[in-house]
């Protein structure tokens, strides 16, 4: 079963053409699955990603085509990770969105699953640690039961080397809740042999077949409505079953 086919497929597709990574998410994933509560940007990035795979899945079968170069020689090479086996990580469930508690040698603290609109945040920092530092200010905070632990305190803590064991055990407990909120996949060059591992970034993968799949249309539309004189909403609502049947017939 298609999540977004016909006329939905082409209007997101021509929607989403001219925006940026996030609200061109946000405009597939409102097409296939309708308006969510609460918007995608503030699901949690993995399984934000895990719905945009889902659409890619239902629009194709099969694995997950993609392309990288190596970093070694410049072979352009195609990896397909298991598409299956990474959707199989959420069982069907969204991660909670809720604050819950971590644990760490250094102490028990509180924490949440990142989302856009937390990285975007991030984004604004002038470097690296800073933009760090923004995620750890926004996802992460002091048990609010302990009272000693003032929030000014914890930051100044937080941002501690000496604390680095409290943000590895969150982190960790951040990946078991969201798993595919970074995705690496390890990739091996059959030229020279080079091994890496790179991060997987799902939307170019899931626009690009979006785009082709809205091409297509396009292009049977132009046939039927020149063979048979029909129009576009004609066409559209012939189902893509019927549609192939009459593009077979020539
Ligand atoms: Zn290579």
């Amino acid at each position: 079963m298609e999540l977004l086919a016909g006329a939905a497929l082409l209007q997101a597709w021509e929607e989403g053409a001219g925006l940026l990574d996030g609200p061109r998410t946000e405009v597939l994933l409102n097409a296939a699955y309708g308006p969510a509560k609460p918007p995608w940007c503030d699901q949690p990035l993995g399984w934000r990603d895990a719905a945009l795979l889902r659409l890619y899945r239902a629009g194709r079968s099969g694995a997950l085509e993609t392309i990288t170069d190596c970093p070694a020689c410049g072979t352009v090479l195609e990896f397909a990770p298991n598409l299956t086996k990474m959707l199989a990580v959420y069982c069907g469930e969204r991660p909670d969105l809720e604050w819950f508690t971590v644990n760490a040698l250094g102490g028990a603290v509180e924490a949440r699953n990142p989302n856009v609109t937390d990285l975007a945040a991030a984004s604004a920092g002038r470097d690296l640690e800073e933009a760090r530092a923004i995620l750890i200010d926004r996802c992460v905070r002091p048990v609010p039961s302990s009272a000693a632990f003032g929030r000014s305190r914890f930051k100044s803590e937080l941002s501690s080397e000496a604390d680095e064991e409290t943000i590895l055990t969150v982190a960790s407990a951040l990946d078991d809740r969201d798993p595919l909120a970074d995705v690496s996949v390890d990739i091996g060059c059959v030229e020279c042999g080079h091994r890496w591992s790179t991060r997987l970034e799902v939307l170019p993968v899931v626009w690009a077949q979006v785009s082709a799949r809205a091409r297509e249309l396009i292009r049977d539309i132009d046939v039927l409505a020149r063979r048979y004189g029909w129009s576009q909403d004609q066409i559209l609502a012939l189902g893509s079953h019927r549609r192939q049947t009459f593009l077979e017939l020539s």
